[in-house]
């Protein structure tokens, strides 16, 4: 648990999830007032049961000296959450828990001068929980202890203090809502692995977008260096005015020959030399894994870890559940879980990476639905539609690319089973049953990992000709 300072005067924490709980365990073992609320009686229950207390923030707001929320609730767009505005109408500051985590890492720093403890901060539309994992992974293969956590697993006040003894890296992964609260937190290494719309009903336009994803940089340390994959106008953007107010700046790309990294899917490549071959990598496939390596190896880079062990870190490296994960096999089929990909960018690149693909596809569309990936169909023999945004998608397909054959199949399971027979049906020397869905769970599922356990609980029950082949 990181340890905070004492603050003075009440602290107010609004949202009770696991990051929530997280707050008002740290604030009571460093001895501050906490008040506490969530719509939910059993999480407002538990802060109790911790010493927290409870009042009911929307209604009785109070003085408190400072609120942290929960990154889910919305500040802005589509409106204010009431809390939110009862903060601002008493002149309360909004802060989250990374500034919290901040000011005990601050403070942990002031009274071990000699010690460096990086915090590596890692945001993007797609590709931060991979890239985070990745980091992590390498920092421990290569003798450090990484504290991995922020918007995947582990919430960042549960993260342990630095150890005097240990070369201990923070590795945080934050999200836009994240980033959006952030007042404080200064990285030392900030990577964006990429821009493309998502959340936009959360920050209420594109720009808006975008300048919550700049708050990883806002705050950066004088001396931060920033690593910026620059394929999309957005970040390319981002890293030419950090450049011009004279920062640090790493870009990596897979169209600019001229950056400092060339990203390919088969190497990560720097002033013209090969610099690590990826066929080795079997959890890096695809050029946004590309990417992402080329990312760690930047960082890895500049704390001055060998190229000899980052690449043998990398050949080790597991992967992710849910993430372009090969989950079994059939004969000459592969079934890949790619749960994850909850927008069309992300499934753009797992549609490049397979060949004869049976691609499932669905879930709640994100704005746009399908758009950007009218190019990406060459290898799909047949799409199988599922949920809300099945109709949807049967439409954009039809107009956007007609030689592609689909079928609305509505449910998950019968995606699977169709999908599986017909590639047994058709024979080929190599098959692919994809679930790349484009969209978000919610409509069928409580999130994109139970949508990625289902398919894999549906792949193993799947016998050939069980789905009468539609
Ligand atoms: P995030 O944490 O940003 O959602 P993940 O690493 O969990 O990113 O990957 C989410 C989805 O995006 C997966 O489908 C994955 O295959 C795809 N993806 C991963 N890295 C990238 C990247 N650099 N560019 C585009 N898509 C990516």
């Amino acid at each position: 648990m990181i340890t905070l300072p004492h603050f003075s005067g009440e602290t107010a924490v609004f949202g009770l999830g696991r990051s929530g709980l997280a707050c008002v365990d740290a604030l009571l073992l460093a001895g501050c007032d906490v008040v506490a609320w969530d719509d939910k009686p059993t999480q407002c229950e538990m802060a109790a049961k911790r010493g927290a207390t409870i009042r009911d923030l929307t209604q009785d707001f109070g003085q408190p000296a400072r609120l942290i929320v929960s990154p889910g609730v919305p500040l802005t767009h589509p409106a204010p959450h009431a809390v939110v505005v009862n903060a601002r109408a008493a002149g309360t500051a909004i802060l989250g828990d990374m500034d919290l985590f901040y000011a005990g890492l601050q403070q942990w720093r002031a009274d071990n001068p000699q010690h460096h403890v990086p915090i590596i901060g890692i945001t993007g539309t797609n590709g931060k929980s991979t890239t985070t994992a990745l980091i992590g992974h390498m920092l421990a293969h290569c003798g450090w202890v990484p504290q991995v956590g922020g918007n995947l697993g582990t919430p960042i006040l549960q993260l342990d203090m630095p150890q005097a003894d240990a070369k201990t890296a923070y590795v945080l992964e934050l999200s836009s809502y994240q980033l959006d609260l952030n007042e404080t937190l200064a990285c030392d290494i900030g990577i964006l692995t990429n821009i493309s719309p998502d959340h936009l009903d959360r920050h209420g336009s594109m720009a808006g977008y975008v300048a919550a994803k700049q708050k990883l940089f806002t705050h950066g340390t004088s001396d931060m260096t920033s690593i910026i994959c620059i394929d999309d106008a957005d970040s390319a953007k981002m890293a030419s005015a950090l450049a011009e107010q004279g920062g640090r700046v790493i870009r990596l790309s897979s169209t600019q020959m001229t950056a400092d990294v060339h990203v390919s899917v088969d190497d990560l490549s720097g002033d013209g030399e090969t610099l690590m071959r990826l066929e080795f990598m079997a959890s890096l496939r695809g050029l946004h894994n590309a990417q992402n390596a080329a990312a760690a190896l930047a960082v890895g880079q500049a704390l001055g870890l060998s190229l000899a062990d980052i690449t043998e870190a990398f050949i080790g490296f597991p992967g992710l559940a849910h993430r372009l994960q090969p989950i079994d096999r059939f004969e000459a089929l592969t079934f890949v879980n790619d749960s994850k990909a909850t927008n069309a960018e992300a499934t753009r690149h797992a549609l490049a990476a397979y060949r004869n693909i049976y691609w499932i596809a669905g879930g709640r569309a994100k704005d746009g639905g399908l758009e950007g990936l009218e190019n990406s169909f060459s290898d799909v023999r047949r799409a199988y539609l599922i949920g809300e945004a099945a109709p949807q998608f049967a439409q954009q397909l039809s107009a956007m690319a007609p030689h592609v054959d689909y079928v609305e199949s509505g449910q998950l399971q019968r995606a699977v089973f169709a999908a599986a027979d017909q590639a047994v049906a058709d024979n080929l020397d190599e098959a692919t049953i994809l679930l790349s869905p484009a969209c978000a769970s919610f409509d069928q599922f409580d999130n994109f990992e139970a949508r990625g356990d289902a398919f894999c609980a549906h792949v193993a029950s799947w016998k050939p000709q069980q789905g009468g082949g539609m």
